[in-house]
């Protein structure tokens, strides 16, 4: 079956009962029990309840994994992931990875006995040079966010595999519609499914997808056991979100290509990051590895001609929020907002500047949407 069929099917008939076309929603924390040591599959819901079920199907089935376990956030999932690790072990990530997950790898799972390289993805050679003995993981996010920089899935990944070195990727600003990490042997699949997997800004959640046996215990044991599985209402909710993944990855493509395009030839903008761009560096590497490019783009604005101050009091169909990959469009300024956390030095190692601006592009009309930042711009 194709990825649009998928996600509007797999996983999702449960109902054996009234053959209700739509999954059930079980909003019980606990479940009966037929008689002693025997019941009907489960037993509480923090460890497993029918709608998850259906969601984690169906998120498997879209990554083209073995199974998956869905969580309250995308934290919540990069949290027990990283679970997987002990005291003394080393993980090998990017400079430019998602503010949160910087924060938690820098604030957190330091403190608590692992060590992190934050290095520059892009270059083979310098994860070659940043393993040692000890490292177990290499997190992956590609493109990456905001400035959309690809790190190259299956050399990284078969860098990984060499040393017995588990590679885990953030799939997140993709979306499994635009980009399958497993094609390339990744170990783990994480998303924020608060983005595009449900698309609609109503609900946080996440996800983590396996391909291995003894992963999916691993993980499995570590949700229930850490307490961080989706509720059964928003489980529901991001399987009704993904039905309409395939259209509304389409649109946002679309609208973002003619986005880029205009900021690209606009006077007031010094450079744009879109994947879709002949001016991104890494054609080659997109044309490989991802299907699609995805509906999120950054810009540089001029500040020598325009205010971000000036700018963004213009924006209004753009709504200045954090967070991407709604039907919505939104601008925010990743300096002060969506990176703060990485301070001052993290967001220069990144590329950031105070010029940044991010844009996720929503499905309004394109029309509309450049009329707007057109005017923003001003002359
Ligand atoms: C939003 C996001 C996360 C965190 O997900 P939450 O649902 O906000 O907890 C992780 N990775 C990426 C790439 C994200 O965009």
């Amino acid at each position: 079956m194709d990825i649009q069929t998928k996600a509007v099917l797999a996983g999702t008939v449960k109902d054996s009962i009234y053959n209700s076309v739509i999954t059930p929603i079980y909003p019980t924390s606990t479940f009966r029990f037929d008689r002693l040591g025997q019941h009907k599959g489960y037993d509480y819901t923090r460890s497993g309840n029918p709608t998850r079920a259906a969601l984690e199907e169906n998120i498997a089935a879209l990554e083209g994994g073995l199974g998956a376990a869905a969580t309250a956030t995308g934290m919540a999932a990069i949290t027990a992931v990283m679970f997987l690790c002990e005291p003394g072990d080393h993980v090998i990530t990017g400079n430019d990875i998602y503010g949160g997950s910087y924060r938690l790898f820098k604030d957190i799972f330091s403190k608590k006995g692992l060590s992190f390289s934050f290095i520059n993805m892009m270059n083979l050679k310098e994860i070659g040079k940043a393993i040692q003995k000890n490292t177990k993981m290499i997190w992956i996010e590609t493109p990456s966010n905001p400035l959309l920089h690809i790190v190259d899935l299956q050399s990284t990944i078969a860098l990984a595999k060499s040393k017995g070195i588990l590679a885990v990727i953030d799939n997140t600003f993709l979306s499994p519609y635009f980009q399958r990490p497993f094609e390339f042997g990744a170990d783990i699949i994480v998303h924020s499914t608060t983005k595009y997997l449900n698309g609609h800004s109503d609900v946080v959640g996440g996800t983590i997808v396996y391909n291995d046996k003894k992963i999916e215990e691993k993980i499995k044991f570590l949700v229930n056991a850490l307490g961080v599985s989706e509720a059964p209402f928003d489980s529901w909710l991001v399987l009704r979100g993904i039905k309409t993944l395939a259209c509304r990855m389409e649109t946002h493509q679309q609208n973002a290509l003619k986005i880029a395009t205009f900021l690209e030839s606009h006077p007031r903008v010094k450079k744009v990051y879109y994947t879709g761009l002949k001016s991104h560096p890494q054609q080659a590497l997109i044309k490989k590895q991802m299907k699609g490019f995805g509906g999120m783009l950054a810009f540089e604005l001029d500040t020598s001609k325009i205010s971000l101050d000036t700018f963004f009091s213009k924006v209004k169909l753009f709504q200045l929020a954090e967070s991407l990959g709604g039907v919505e469009s939104l601008i925010e300024h990743p300096w002060t907002m969506s990176h703060a956390s990485m301070g001052p030095e993290g967001l220069k190692a990144s590329g950031i500047t105070q010029e940044t601006i991010r844009v996720s592009v929503g499905i309004e009309s394109a029309n509309d949407l450049i009329g707007e930042l057109k005017n923003a711009l001003g002359k």
